[in-house]
């Protein structure tokens, strides 16, 4: 997720670790005895993925996996090889901290990335592949996303560079005669 650059990771303080490992635990308690037999998290992200990939009009495969730590936090990998699906891995106690829309936005911004890796390999950039989530997910959740990573990083960066600037929408209503 954050662009490929030095990590400036500042590391988190031993007593922020244990209070997440503390949400991490009753999260995982809630998750467990509140799921559907087989209703794990992975198969919804997945269901989102392929949803996802119908609207943007991705016909490659994506296969998503949930992992312990992920450098980047959520990834995508490209195919090792032709016909094989890219492979989008989002890290476990990341993915807790997220509201079902900050979910779909991780997603989102994910598939961008492989909707420029096979339309535009060349312009791979963060700020396009935020430009195509932004097909099928709002500015304002990408911004939670960006709020809550930056959160677990350490790092910061201007938002603007990442979703360009704010555009104010207007919507019009018409009667409905
Ligand atoms: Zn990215």
């Amino acid at each position: 997720m954050p662009p490929r650059r030095p990590s400036r990771h500042t590391g988190t303080s031993s007593a922020l670790r244990a209070t997440l490992a503390i949400f991490i635990l009753l999260g995982w308690a809630a998750r467990a005895s509140a799921a559907e037999p087989g209703a794990l998290p992975v198969a919804g992200l997945q269901q989102t993925v392929n949803s996802l990939c119908a609207r943007l009009g991705i016909t490659q495969q994506v296969t998503v996996t949930l992992v312990d730590t992920n450098p980047r936090v959520v990834s995508m990998m490209p195919p090792p090889a032709p016909g094989d699906p890219f492979s989008l891995a989002v890290q476990t106690d990341f993915l807790d901290k997220l509201t079902d829309d900050e979910v779909t936005a991780a997603l989102a911004h994910e598939l961008g990335h492989v909707w420029v890796a096979t339309n535009h390999p060349y312009l791979q950039t963060e700020r396009l592949a935020n430009d195509i989530a932004m097909r099928v997910v709002t500015r304002y959740s990408l911004s939670r996303l960006y709020a809550k990573l930056w959160a677990l990083t350490g790092a910061e960066a201007d938002l603007t560079h990442y979703l360009g600037p704010e555009i104010l929408r207007v919507t019009r209503h018409y009667a409905a005669d």
